[in-house]
């Protein structure tokens, strides 16, 4: 038997699959899992533009979604995966489900919490080696490029 911490590396697919339907959307191409303990419990990709709503981040809506499904605001043994750093609303929603862990695939200089703006929330917060960070940054690029045109 092992007592090694869960791997899930397996769910980058998911949070890429979720970046991608958001780029097809037309939406900044951002995706996001949560997990409580090994299950998943919430997916879903930014939807400001569809819900014309600044607020509808990928990580607010499965934060909301996991919440409401388990009849709780408090997420005490939850893993965020997310394409990119978050930035400051989410990371203090994070906080106030309180999240443990938050795992990103890429650095967000420009608005990340820790990248921009040097916070911190009591979370554990990491750049996962395991993302695709390639795909992703890819979309990301593609995404801002078709907005400069
Ligand atoms: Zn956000």
């Amino acid at each position: 038997m092992s007592t090694a911490a869960p791997d899930f590396s397996f769910a980058w697919d998911w949070v890429l699959a979720a970046a991608r339907q958001a780029a097809e959307a037309g939406e900044v191409p951002i995706g996001a899992v949560l997990f409580q303990g090994t299950t998943l419990i919430a997916r879903d990709r930014n939807r400001v533009e569809a819900l014309q709503d600044p607020t509808a981040h990928a990580e607010l809506l499965c934060i909301s979604s996991a919440c409401s499904h388990l009849q709780s605001r408090y997420l005490t043994d939850g893993l965020l995966m997310v394409s990119v750093e978050p930035c400051p609303m989410c990371a203090y929603a994070i906080s106030l489900a309180r999240i443990p862990r938050v795992t990103a695939a890429l650095p967000e200089p420009k608005t990340g919490f820790s990248s921009r703006y040097g916070l911190s929330f009591g979370f554990d917060f990491s750049i996962s080696e395991a993302a695709p960070q390639a795909e992703l940054q890819q979309l990301m690029q593609r995404f801002f490029q078709r907005l400069r045109c």
